[in-house]
């Protein structure tokens, strides 16, 4: 343990899940051709004036809410100015001294199982700049497809205390986001994109020490990466003597090091002031509780329900919950198959999920939750064995195909005919005189021999539970 406490506070910048930009009809879809997606209003040309999404507001108050803000009746956008190629306004909109809601928290667990909970200053709502694109022989060109685009910012309290926490904090988070519907997850395409402010100070000091903030790092292991580089630097920094500088710093993955990338002495000056053609965004309390009252279940409560009332271990709640598109999967098969959570669990956990791919806020699954409930309801129902399930289910996969159609053309029908049962019973029995003279003798452990046998003959088609009782039966006759 060194002397001395490290201090972390993010602000993330998740894009909101709308079909079109924060303030004009333009759509917000990824990877289209540079320069398609814009018009007057995010090109930022003279007398095109910005109508408010209405949507964004929406999913914008329902983070809010489910972290725990206050959100205020009356919150105002303003004006940050500044010059960079990517801004064509010379100004962004976003929300100042006035943000849409304040004073949250956030709980999450750490790899260890203790749970934290972190403040959460403020949630904003504001929009996404362009793109410069630098090309090879050092020309570069700017992509405004993402201008207009609308983003929360979500801002902890510094209370954070390493780089574990730093990611177990935004995991939940982006989980928590995906579940609500709010944003797409995807670090990658820079839908959630993160800022981390790290600072330290003497251990026991109640001053925070000066912070480095360290822009957009882009995957949830080099966040924590580059955090923990950057407090050892600092710890460096100042076991030598040297003072830390308030400064802007970059991610250099293929070193491991954050490297500097601009000094902060001089006080930026945004010259904030309220955009004149935006009114302030007005929020009935009425409106506020109605969205309180509709939001989704989350990823905790559902984990508690599924272990608690449904019977899964912790880890299989845990697992069914770790993506919003696999709980709705587990829970519209279960509603369908009507039987144990755990059967229904069980079979995703094992085949299911290994098939399933995720790609941020979308998923897909070799099997729709109709034909699990419908194959499960087969096996349930003594149509089939647990060991044709599998044969069944790796049949279905990726056709729309039904379960018992898939059972009928591969003439798998369990064989629960008695007689036709029995008959092949006795045929085995007589063909084995003396094994039967073994088993009454004493030898009952021969029983297996005899359901094998049975088995055999049926290609495994036979109802085991049948067959055991019908040969127990003739042979204690
Ligand atoms: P900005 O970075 O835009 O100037 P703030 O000053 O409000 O905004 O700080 C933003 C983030 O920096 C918050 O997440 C806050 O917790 C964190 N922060 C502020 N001071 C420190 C500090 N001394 N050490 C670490 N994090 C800090
Ligand atoms: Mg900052
Ligand atoms: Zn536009």
């Amino acid at each position: 343990m060194t002397a001395y406490e490290a201090v972390i506070g993010l602000e993330v910048h998740a894009q909101l899940l709308t079909s079109s930009k924060l303030f004009c009809p333009c759509p917000t879809s990824f990877g289209a051709p540079p320069n398609t997606h814009v018009c007057p209003v995010c090109l930022g040309l003279p007398g095109a004036l910005p109508v408010l999404n209405r949507r964004a507001v929406e999913l914008a108050t329902r983070a809010a809410l489910a972290l725990r803000l206050t959100v205020h009746p009356t919150s105002i956008f303003a004006r940050k100015n500044y010059f960079y190629p990517d801004l064509p306004k010379g100004y962004q909109i976003s929300q100042f001294d006035r943000p849409l809601a304040t004073e949250g928290s956030l709980a999450f667990e750490l790899e260890g199982g203790e749970v934290r909970s972190v403040g959460i200053q403020r949630i904003h709502m504001e929009e996404d700049a362009g793109k410069n694109i630098h090309g090879q022989g050092g020309d570069s060109i700017v992509d405004l497809n993402r201008a207009g685009t609308p983003l929360v910012e979500i801002v902890s309290a510094p209370e954070l205390r390493s780089g574990a926490e730093a990611a177990a904090y935004l995991k939940t988070l982006r989980d928590l986001l995906l579940f609500l519907g709010v944003n797409d997850g995807n670090l990658e395409e820079g839908s959630f994109r993160c800022d981390a402010n790290v600072s330290i100070r003497p251990r026991g000091a109640q001053r925070l020490g000066t912070r480095c903030e360290i822009k957009n790092v882009n995957s949830f292991r080099f966040v924590q990466k580059a955090i923990e580089f950057e407090i050892l630097r600092q710890e460096q920094v100042l076991a030598s003597g040297g003072t830390i500088l308030q400064e802007t710093r970059g991610w250099n993955e293929r070193d491991g090091r954050t490297f500097s990338l601009r000094s902060k002495e001089e006080a930026e000056d945004y010259r904030y002031f309220p955009d004149p053609d935006l009114p302030p965004l007005r929020l009935e309390p009425a409106a506020i509780e109605a969205a309180a009252a509709s939001l989704p279940e989350l990823p905790e409560p559902k984990r508690e329900r599924y272990h608690r009332s449904l019977g899964l271990t912790p880890y299989a709640a845990g697992v069914l919950t770790a993506h919003p598109r696999t709980a709705a999967f587990f829970e519209e098969a279960l509603a369908l198959f009507q039987g144990d959570a755990n059967k229904v669990a069980n079979f995703l956990l094992s085949e299911v999920l290994a098939g399933a791919s995720f790609r941020g806020i979308d998923a897909t699954f070799p099997v729709s939750p109709a034909q699990l409930a419908g194959l499960l309801r087969l096996v349930e129902d003594g149509a089939i064995s647990g060991k044709q399930a599998k044969e069944v289910y790796a049949a279905l996969q990726h056709t729309d195909a039904s379960p018992a159609q898939i059972v009928r053309d591969k003439g798998m029908e369990v064989l629960r005919d008695e007689a036709s049962i029995e008959a092949l019973c006795r045929r085995i029995l007589d063909a084995n005189q003396r094994q039967v003279d073994a088993y009454r003798a004493g030898k009952t452990a021969l029983l297996g021999f005899f359901v094998g046998a049975v088995m055999k003959e049926t290609k495994g088609s036979a109802s085991p539970a049948l067959v055991n009782a019908i040969l127990t039966r003739l042979l204690t006759a």
